[in-house]
C-alpha cells in the first residue's frame, strides 16, 4: 500500500474500548475510522463497576459530568458464606484513592457508551461508521487496508495502524491468527439487571453470597438500577433460567417484591482468557479482543480503557511527534502483567464463590475464617502493582507507578492537575524548569500550580528527586534529575536514532 491512507487509525469495534481509544485520539490531533457492526451499544447485561483510574481517564475524555449521571461510588463489596459469615470485606469506596476520584464506582454500561459515542460525533477527526463489518486485513511496510461491509456492500479502508477492539469473538484477533491463553475458568452465571422502584429493600453493599447451593451475586448498579447474578446448577439451561417465572422463584428469598423491574438477562459463560501476541506489525488488539476475565473483580472493561490509554499516547508519538514504531513493542509488555494480575484476582475470587460442593464449602469456610482471624488477605495480592518494564526509566523512582492527581479543593469548581496541565507529558521540577519541545516542563514556582505546590513538593521530597516526569497516560515515566529524564525519554521514544 502507497501513498495517502483514509486515517491514521482504524478502529474495528465501538465497543466502551473503541470508542475510549477513538476519543483519545482526536484528542491528540489523530484521525480515526471506526467501523463497529452493529447501531446500537451492546444491550445486554455488561460492566456495572470501573475504578478510580477509569475515572480519570473519563475526566481526561471530558466526559465526567455525563458518566456521572450513570454512575455512583461504589459501597462495601462482601463475601459471606451460606450462614452469612464474612469470608472476605472490601472497603466502600469514600476515601477518595490517588487519582482524586472515589475508589471506584457502580454504573450502566449502555449510559457511558453513549456518552462516548456523543463525544465522537462532535469530532471532526473521527469517522464512525455503523452497521458496518470488517471482514479482512492485508498489511505492508506503509499501513493496512481492511474489507469492510457495510449497508451499501463491501469497501475498502486504509490506515496506517488498525486496533481490533472487536470484542471477545474478535474477527480482527482470527485474521492475524491470534491464539488465545486459556486459564481453564468456565463457569456459566444468570445476569439479571433490574430497575429498582422503591430503594428499601434491595441491599446496601455489594454482596457474594457463596452458597453452594446457589452461588449468588447482588451488587449495586448506576442510579436506579440493581443486579443478580446466580450461578447454573448442573442440569440447569439457559433457557430454563431465561425465564422470568423462574427468575422470580430465584429472587423469592430476596424479599424485594414489587420494588423491582427485570430489565434485561443474559447467560454468559465467566472465562479468563488472554491473547498470546497483541501486535502483528501494525495491527493491534485492545480490550476483550487482547484479554477476557470472570466479572468478580469488576475490572474486564476497566483493563480494556487502560490498554486504550497506552495506546492512544503512542500513536500520537509515532504519528505525530516522530517516535519510533518500535515503541508499539512496548504495550504488551506493559500491559499484560497488569491484565493478568486482575484476571488472577478475578478467578480467585471466583474461586471461592463457584464451589457447589458442600463439603469443599465448608472446609473454605474454616480455612478463611481462620486466616481473616489471623489477618492474612485471602486473594492473591498484585494485581494493581506498578509495571516493571516497558518505556519507563526503570530503577528511577516510581518509575511505572501512576502518578497522583491533587485537587484544588473539595468544591464543585475544583479542578484536577490533569485540568491545569493538560494533556500530553510533564516534567514538574523543583526548580527553574529546562526548557523542552517535547512536552510539558513546569516549575513548582510556576502560579499555575499553585493550588498543588505543597502536595507536588512533598512528593518530591518523599522521594528525595528533584523532579518527576509523567506519560501522557499518566503513569510515571520516571523521577530524579531533570535533564537526565529529558534524555532518557528522548532515548526511550526513538531507541535507534538515540543509539
Ligand atoms: C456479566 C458481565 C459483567 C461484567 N462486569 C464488569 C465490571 O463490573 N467491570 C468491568 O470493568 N468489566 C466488566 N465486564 C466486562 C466488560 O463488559 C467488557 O470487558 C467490555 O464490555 C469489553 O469492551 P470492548 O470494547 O473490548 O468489547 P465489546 O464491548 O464487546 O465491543 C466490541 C464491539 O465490536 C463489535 N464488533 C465485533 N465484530 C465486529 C466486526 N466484524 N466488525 C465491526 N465491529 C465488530 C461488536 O459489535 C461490539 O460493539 C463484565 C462483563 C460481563 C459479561
Amino acid at each position: 500500500m502507497g501513498g495517502a491512507t483514509d486515517c491514521d487509525v482504524l478502529i474495528v469495534g465501538l465497543g466502551p474500548v473503541g470508542a475510549a481509544l477513538a476519543g483519545l485520539l482526536a484528542d491528540a490531533g489523530v484521525s480515526s475510522v471506526a467501523v463497529e457492526k452493529d447501531v446500537d451499544v451492546y444491550p445486554l447485561p455488561r460492566a456495572a463497576h470501573f475504578d478510580h483510574e477509569i475515572m480519570r481517564l473519563f475526566q481526561q475524555l471530558g466526559v465526567a459530568e455525563e458518566v456521572l449521571r450513570h454512575a455512583r461510588p461504589a459501597p462495601a463489596y462482601e463475601f459471606r458464606s451460606a450462614s452469612g459469615e464474612l469470608l472476605i470485606g472490601l472497603p466502600d469506596s469514600s476515601r477518595p484513592a490517588p487519582s482524586g476520584w472515589a475508589g471506584g464506582y457502580m454504573f450502566n454500561q449502555p449510559g457511558i457508551e453513549a456518552a462516548l459515542r456523543a463525544k465522537l460525533a462532535a469530532s471532526p477527526l473521527v469517522d464512525v461508521r455503523l452497521a458496518h463489518s470488517f471482514e479482512s486485513l492485508s498489511q505492508d511496510a506503509a499501513g493496512v487496508t481492511a474489507v469492510v461491509r457495510g449497508p451499501d456492500g463491501p469497501s475498502t479502508v486504509t490506515a496506517r495502524y488498525l486496533v481490533g477492539c472487536d470484542g471477545a469473538w474478535s474477527p480482527v484477533r482470527e485474521a492475524i491468527g491470534g491464539a488465545l491463553f486459556d486459564y481453564q475458568f468456565d463457569e456459566p452465571w444468570l445476569v439479571i439487571d433490574v430497575k429498582v422502584k422503591g430503594q428499601g429493600r434491595v441491599p446496601r453493599v455489594n454482596l457474594q453470597i457463596c452458597d453452594p447451593a446457589r452461588p449468588t451475586t447482588c451488587v449495586l448498579m448506576g442510579p436506579g438500577r440493581h443486579r443478580w447474578e446466580f450461578m447454573l446448577l448442573p442440569g440447569e439451561s439457559a433457557e430454563q433460567v431465561l425465564d422470568d417465572a423462574y427468575i422470580h422463584g430465584l429472587l423469592a428469598s430476596w424479599e424485594v417484591g414489587d420494588d423491582i423491574e427485570i430489565d434485561r438477562k443474559a447467560v454468559y459463560r465467566f472465562h479468563g482468557l488472554v491473547a498470546q501476541a497483541w501486535r502483528d506489525g501494525r495491527v493491534l488488539l485492545a480490550g476483550d479482543a487482547a484479554h477476557q476475565m470472570p466479572p468478580f473483580a469488576g475490572q474486564g472493561m476497566c483493563s480494556g480503557l487502560r490498554d486504550a490509554a497506552n495506546l492512544a499516547w503512542k500513536f500520537k508519538a509515532i504519528l505525530k511527534d516522530g517516535a519510533s514504531d518500535a515503541i508499539l513493542d512496548t504495550y504488551q509488555v506493559e500491559r499484560e502483567p497488569n491484565v493478568r494480575g486482575y484476571i488472577e484476582l478475578a478467578i480467585g475470587m471466583g474461586r471461592v464463590v463457584c464451589t457447589l460442593d458442600p463439603a469443599v464449602a465448608a472446609q473454605r469456610d474454616a480455612g478463611m475464617l481462620a486466616a481473616r482471624e489471623a489477618g492474612a488477605s485471602p486473594l492473591p495480592p498484585g494485581a494493581a502493582a506498578p509495571m516493571a518494564d516497558g518505556l519507563i526509566a526503570k530503577g528511577t523512582a516510581e518509575a511505572g507507578a501512576m502518578f497522583p492527581q491533587p485537587w484544588s479543593g473539595p468544591g464543585a469548581d475544583r479542578q484536577g492537575l490533569d485540568d491545569i496541565l493538560g494533556r500530553g507529558a510533564w516534567l514538574i521540577v523543583d526548580g527553574p524548569a529546562p526548557v523542552a519541545a517535547s512536552l510539558r516542563a513546569v516549575s513548582l514556582a510556576d502560579p499555575l500550580l499553585a493550588p498543588f505546590r505543597d502536595r507536588l513538593a512533598a512528593w518530591l521530597a518523599e522521594r528525595g528527586v528533584a523532579g518527576v516526569l509523567v506519560r501522557p497516560d499518566r503513569y510515571v515515566f520516571g523521577a530524579g534529575p531533570p535533564l537526565d529524564l529529558l534524555a532518557a525519554y528522548a532515548k526511550a521514544l526513538s531507541p535507534a536514532a538515540a543509539a
